[in-house]
């Protein structure tokens, strides 16, 4: 299920293997390891195995690309054109895509815009420039996000900005501030915000730096945070790997009925979810926020989660 218009719809995630992104730096990111050598026949072969039970359920369509949809080296346009046009063809009410800034052309905008309703994600991931550039290494600055979102909204599409919660070298707190500042900073360019919970993946310098001990993943507690003080702009969060040795977590115990809070939320939009949770960890995540700073940026609670 996702959001259209404010309302809980159908929603068909379709992930293509391409190539990949051709950034692939992000110090967070294990993209790089999942592209293959994908030609447009093979683009399209998958799409087309992929929608094969398409139905009118499936009001709005995500397709991933562990990378940039927009990209005409990852999708070529011919079959981008192909693929927009059987996705109206098949009644989909809605497209979300995603792409780095620097592959955001009018051009491209207006062409699936004419076919669909589009929604173009991007990877903000935090609106503070220095540690886009030194903690995640996401290799665009906010003005570039800025005119990319401007593109998009001039030709007519709606923008999607994922924010990353808890970018490494950042304690749970800074965490916390940096996420809610962004949120505002962000929000005036979009039309929902993403909030996405750091989660280890493999081949990444989070990943070392994690095996070391030295990141941990965000609290679930830091989630409920920011999403309740978000109440500015539709923000919606899907929080992968919760409660799992590589994602984000609280106890044990009270993971998974957070995780379904944060769930419910995002189709919701209603805050009140959050009011009633509670657990013996919320006292110990509230130290954490409070002192962590004071442990030259260490993670107070690592050991437990090391390898
Ligand atoms: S986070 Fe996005 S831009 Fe960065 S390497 Fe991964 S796919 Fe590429
Ligand atoms: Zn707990």
């Amino acid at each position: 299920m996702d959001l259209l218009d404010g309302e809980a719809a159908g929603c068909l995630t379709i992930i293509l293997r391409t190539r990949g992104c051709r950034w692939r730096r992000c110090t967070m990111c294990g993209y790089a390891s999942e592209g293959a050598p994908a030609t447009g026949k093979d683009l399209m072969v998958q799409f087309l195995a992929a929608t094969k039970d398409i139905s009118s359920e499936d009001r709005v369509v995500k397709i991933y690309t562990s990378g940039s949809f927009l990209d005409p080296v990852e999708v070529p346009e011919s079959i981008r054109a192909q693929i927009l046009d059987g996705l109206a063809a098949a009644g989909v009410e809605k497209l979300v895509v995603e792409s780095r800034p620097e592959y955001v052309t009018a051009e491209r905008v207006e062409d699936s815009v004419g076919r669909i309703r589009t929604e173009v994600g991007i990877g903000l991931e935090t609106a503070n420039d220095l540690i886009r550039s030194h903690s995640i290494c996401k290799g665009f600055s906010f003005k570039e996000f800025e005119e990319a979102a401007e593109v998009v909204h001039a030709a007519g599409g709606s923008v999607k900005t994922y924010l990353l919660l808890k970018p490494l070298f950042l304690s749970e707190g800074v965490a916390i501030s940096d996420a809610l500042r962004s949120a505002r900073e962000a929000a005036p360019f979009s039309d929902v915000l993403s909030l996405n919970l750091a989660n280890i993946q493999r081949g990444t310098l989070m990943e070392r730096i994690w095996m070391r001990g030295e990141y941990r993943p965000p609290w679930l507690w830091s989630a409920v945070e920011v999403l309740s003080r978000v109440t500015f702009a539709p923000i919606i969060c899907d929080p992968v790997a919760a409660g799992a040795r590589r994602g984000p977590s609280n106890c044990g115990r009270c993971d998974e009925t957070i995780a379904e809070a944060i769930r419910e939320h995002a189709l919701s939009q209603d805050v009140s979810v959050f009011e009633d949770l509670d657990c013996g960890c919320k006292a110990a995540w509230e130290r954490v926020v409070e002192l962590e700073d004071l442990a030259f940026g260490s993670p107070l609670d690592s050991d437990s989660r090391r390898l």
